[in-house]
């Protein structure tokens, strides 16, 4: 079998259909995909964590004899979501090389410590946490201390990102936050960060650009949902592709060097640098400035005895600001956020002031 290690400089990539459905389907998906020579892992989810119950659930210990048998067809390692420690013991008797958690585990302590402990001493496979639900750095972190923890070795642990659930409009189905996804990283660097963008886009329609984006900060590889025939699949058809569209689509991304000597690159780059932090001040100083209104109105209303929030202003605010999301060429996304953090703060300082 060809040997893989998870963070090596080149993208490892990591495809296959969201779950195993038939043994056809699951056969065939993996012959192309390993037929391409762009797929490094092959990917199937055989227990389904479902947010609702009565959807499909997955085929159990099936999917994993159907597994096993497109390692031996291809010669690729094969990869599966575990979420308990009967899941880890089965996977491993039908020698699946790395296990993933999935987001749905990483947010509890309990499973995380169940897998673990299963684990304890395992030298030779590899485990993929992927975040947690919910944009909990923390969680994240303390699942890799877990697996740390019963002896598996850090270059055999990596950590996917494959978006965060988020309460508000976004055109994705998971928010990236990919500033929380940096920070993770610089927590860890020695270990590898892989992407899904399937998960993150939900549909089709963004997988290259959320793909892109993951090359350009340098991820270490990427796994992304495939199908014979997505329309027809049976969990998350909106966002697999055919393996032919795979392979397109990997073939299709730019990864970038880590840096260049070159001179006039290096110049490039601190004269926008520079120019960044001049704006930083600026945004900053203004955003002071407005906070010191804030307070002028909060000592406006306690002395008139008002309360702090007025129906409709903060609406009106709003709609404002995002009319000119456009012309600003500012994402209504990003506007709403910035104006959503804005209004905490506000809040806060008014409430100081009419406590006070
Ligand atoms: C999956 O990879 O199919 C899956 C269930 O992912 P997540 O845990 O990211 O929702
Ligand atoms: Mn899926």
């Amino acid at each position: 079998m060809k040997t893989f290690e998870l963070k090596t400089g080149k993208p490892v990539i990591i495809s296959g259909p969201c779950s195993a459905e038939t043994q056809e389907q699951t056969l065939e998906t993996c012959r192309q995909l390993a037929a391409s020579g762009v797929v490094d892992v092959l990917r199937a989810g055989v227990w389904k964590p479902r947010t609702n119950p009565g959807t499909f659930e997955g085929v159990g210990l099936k999917g994993l004899a159907w597994m096993a048998e497109a390692k031996r067809g291809t010669g690729l390692p094969i990869a599966v979501e575990v979420a308990t420690s009967k899941h880890v013991e089965s996977a491993l008797e039908f020698g699946v090389d790395v296990l993933w958690i999935g987001a749905r585990t990483t947010v509890s302590p309990f499973a995380i410590q169940d897998i673990a402990d299963s684990l304890r001493g395992n030298r030779d496979v590899k485990v993929l946490i992927k975040n947690p639900m919910n944009p909990d750095l923390a969680l994240w972190a303390g699942a890799v201390a877990r697996l740390e923890n019963v002896g598996i070795d850090i270059k055999n642990i990596g950590l996917i990102h494959r978006g965060f659930s988020y309460f508000g409009h976004t055109k994705y189905r998971n928010s990236p936050m990919w500033h929380l996804v940096l920070e993770m990283r610089s927590r860890f660097p020695e270990m590898a960060m892989i992407c899904d963008p399937s998960h993150i886009c939900g549909t089709r329609t963004y997988l290259l650009e959320v793909s892109q984006a993951a090359a350009d900060m340098r991820y270490d590889g990427l796994i992304i949902e495939s199908h014979i025939c997505p329309e027809k699949a049976l969990s998350d058809a909106a966002q697999q592709v055919t393996p032919d569209a795979l392979v397109e689509l990997v073939k299709s991304i730019r990864w970038r060097a880590d840096s260049t000597d070159d001179p006039e690159f290096k110049k490039s780059l601190a004269l926008y640098r520079s120019e960044i932090d001049q704006i930083d001040c600026e945004v900053f100083d203004l955003l002071s400035r407005r906070m010191k209104v804030a307070e002028k109105i909060g000592r406006v209303k306690r002395d008139n005895n008002v309360a702090i929030l007025q129906g409709g202003r903060w609406t009106s605010i709003v709609d404002k600001v995002v009319a000119q999301s456009g012309k600003l060429d500012l994402s209504e996304e990003f506007v709403r956020t910035v104006l959503e953090a804005i209004h905490i703060e506000s809040i806060d300082r008014q409430n100081k002031v009419m406590n006070s």
